[in-house]
């Protein structure tokens, strides 16, 4: 028989970089897109990263087709093999157990966590989050997917779940040519399971779920609003929580004291469980008004409706780096809208988790929405994600979550 060309573990040859690919990875960026490869790989795997005289730049998880050509595992000469994964989930899952011990962390009693965040603990296109009892997986890389089983296993060793779902249906993964569907990995893995904020209680889907099946970063800038609530608002305030899932924001803000709130989503099964996660948590019943939340900010606005504490937390607008002048006007319609629906003194949480869009960009489309809304505003803070999903510096794409508080002065 005739040697199989590519047998999947025949070492690849050196992926050729452009210059401009080269001082990428020399300046602490991971990744090298489609058009700065001179020479691409045959197929998806890890390989050394040269540039255009041969020099070594590392080792990385590359593939053929896919945009993002070349993720960088280290900048050193030994091969990516089984063992240095394991030691980056080792790692990982250290890191988690640490933040568990940091009183700044804010994870007491929290049983819903990032538990691996891809590149950012080294791991490329690997998101692990904890969900209660259960683990949910989501792969975007195509070099790493024949090492899940083993990953896999070592966190069953690690974190003994009840089980551990693959939510591989993610549509980015068929940029790798990966097959997209849902797979039971470990164990059992219920339709329902019960997530802790270290507050409050959600009952949450992870087979049906949007993403892993819930939005654990902005865990804490739950809380921030509704200190921010209750510190400047008068008890018995009016909420608008507009893009609001499971209702992260707007139960913390009844729990801190409004009198009303109301949540927008156009997914109604987003509201079903948020309005079932108040009950649960012995809340008052929020309205639950599925919209177009543009549309719905809009029409509270013209019919001239006040709220002392708002939430706006659209999903991702700038999805690619060209989307960027279109996610900006988005961001502005739906900031000023709720610039003008706060009343005086009243506070907005306001988040953009488009990574193109750089924090100062954000800041200065809150900017000019205070302007065009006519409102003197306070920054009272600005934050990212929750600590369990970590920011590497030097790879903006990992700080994609942007949380600014606002108060209206006037
Ligand atoms: N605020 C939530 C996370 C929101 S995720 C939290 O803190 O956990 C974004 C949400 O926006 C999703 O629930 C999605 O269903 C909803 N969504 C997306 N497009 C929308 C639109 N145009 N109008 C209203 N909701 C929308």
């Amino acid at each position: 028989m005739p040697p199989v060309a590519h047998a999947p573990d025949a070492p690849l040859a050196p992926v050729v970089v452009h210059d401009r690919g080269a001082a990428r990875l020399v300046a602490g960026h991971p990744w090298v897109y489609r058009s700065d490869v001179v020479v691409p790989p045959a197929r998806a795997g890890f390989a050394p990263v040269v540039d255009r005289r041969g020099r070594p730049l590392g080792q990385a998880a590359v593939h053929p087709t896919s945009q993002i050509a070349v993720r960088l595992m280290h900048a050193g000469d030994d091969p990516v093999d089984a063992a240095l994964l394991a030691a980056r989930l080792d790692a990982a899952l250290d890191l988690r157990a640490a933040l568990a011990r940091d009183p700044d962390a804010g994870m007491d009693g929290v049983t819903g966590y990032r538990c691996v965040h891809a590149e950012a603990d080294g791991l490329p296109g690997l998101v692990v989050d904890r969900l209660g009892p259960v683990l949910v997986v989501q792969s975007g890389c195509a070099a790493l997917e024949p090492h899940l089983p083993a990953l896999v296993a070592r966190l069953v060793e690690r974190l003994a779940p009840e089980g551990v779902l693959g939510r591989f249906d993610a549509k980015v993964r068929a940029l790798e040519g990966l097959p997209t569907d849902v797979a039971l990995l470990h164990g059992r893995v219920p339709e329902a399971v019960e997530v802790h904020d270290g507050v409050l209680a959600w009952r949450v889907e992870p087979h049906a779920g949007q993403k892993t099946g819930a939005f654990l970063d902005q865990r804490l800038n739950h809380r921030r609003l509704a200190t921010a609530a209750r510190t400047y608002a008068a008890p018995g305030f009016r909420a608008l929580d507009a893009f609001a899932y499971h209702g992260g924001f707007g139960l913390h803000l009844l729990r801190a004291g409004a009198a009303a709130v109301e949540l927008v989503d156009a997914s109604a099964a987003a509201l079903e469980a948020a309005r079932a996660a108040a009950a649960r948590n012995a809340l008052p019943e929020p309205t639950c008004t599925r919209a177009d939340a543009f549309e719905r900010l809009r029409a509270l606005d013209r019919a001239g409706a006040r709220f002392e504490a708002i939430s706006v937390d659209p999903p991702a607008l700038a999805k690619r780096a060209r989307d960027l002048e279109r996610a900006a006007a988005g961001y502005k319609e739906l900031n000023l809208r709720a610039l003008r629906l706060l009343a005086p003194g009243g506070v907005l949480g306001t988040s953009s988790c488009s990574a193109h869009l750089q924090e100062a960009e954000f800041l200065n489309v809150l900017a000019d929405a205070a302007a065009d809304a006519g409102r003197t505003v306070h920054v009272l803070g600005r934050w990212g994600a929750a600590p369990d999903h970590p920011e590497r510096l030097g790879f903006p794409e990992s700080r994609y979550l942007k949380f600014v508080l606002l108060r209206a002065v006037d």
